[in-house]
């Protein structure tokens, strides 16, 4: 049983870690927000979990393009499958080719720093990439291959509905949002993904090099929470 006492030390500690992230993440301003969701659904029904599991068997064998020479593994996605909030970036790279996940190593951890400072775990939204193999050297995904990638992450979108996608780095909003323009010119906006709005922001690794941009970075991540709470979704 969980005492008062006790329930007000572990908001204190959520309330440390949240600072720690914001401090990561180069942010000296912060605004309380409010706590994570707590009533997301966690579990799909059977027939959902039969779905995913047969989409991603189909991925870990596909041979659609000349990356699957070269890879380790399949880097299908991670995360809750019933989640508000889809993260979409580019391509594994090394690390993510090794361990079978995207988003990890630093880029990851920065990505885990940027979510807690709009109040979520990693593992309460779901993360994926346009391409599910690391093009060798990581070098940038080629048109064909993206093409060819396309209708897994269509298929993981309809499988998901997230009220929100966060689009990280300039290779994947090109993607989805079939534009060359620059991610400056891209962010700050708000676009429509097939009825799922869609807000485009810098990608962890490119914050890594250019922390300096990690303040724009948080004005992004804001609207992302302004969107999923106007939604109701997570309070
Ligand atoms: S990158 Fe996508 S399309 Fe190409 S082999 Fe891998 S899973 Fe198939």
């Amino acid at each position: 049983m969980v005492t008062g006492e006790n329930n007000q030390a572990g908001c204190m500690l959520a309330e440390d870690v949240r600072r720690y992230y914001l401090d990561t993440m180069g942010i000296q301003v912060w605004q309380s927000l409010e706590q994570p969701p707590d009533d997301m659904e966690t579990e799909a029904p059977a027939n959902r979990d039969i779905v995913w599991q047969q989409l991603e068997q189909a991925v870990s064998s596909c041979t659609k393009c000349e990356l699957h020479a070269s890879r380790t593994q399949t880097v299908f996605g991670v995360g809750n499958k019933n989640a508000d909030l889809l993260i979409i970036g580019e391509a594994p790279g090394r690390d993510e080719d090794l361990q079978g996940e995207p988003f990890v190593g630093r880029a990851g951890q920065l990505l885990n720093a940027m979510l807690a400072a709009i109040g979520f775990q990693r593992d309460q939204v779901y993360i994926a990439n346009i391409l599910k193999c690391r093009p060798p050297n990581n070098r940038d995904p080629k048109p064909e291959e993206a093409e060819a990638c396309d209708s897994w992450l269509r298929q993981q979108i309809e499988l998901i509905q997230p009220v929100v996608i966060l689009v990280l780095g300039r290779i994947a909003a090109h993607k989805l949002l079939n534009t060359d323009q620059s991610l400056g010119a891209l962010r700050g906006k708000q676009y429509n993904y097939e009825g799922i709005p869609l807000i485009v922001s810098y990608h962890p690794a490119y914050l890594l090099r250019k922390p300096v941009d990690k303040r724009k970075s948080w004005q992004d991540l804001k609207q992302i929470k302004y969107l999923l709470n106007s939604d109701g979704s997570p309070a």
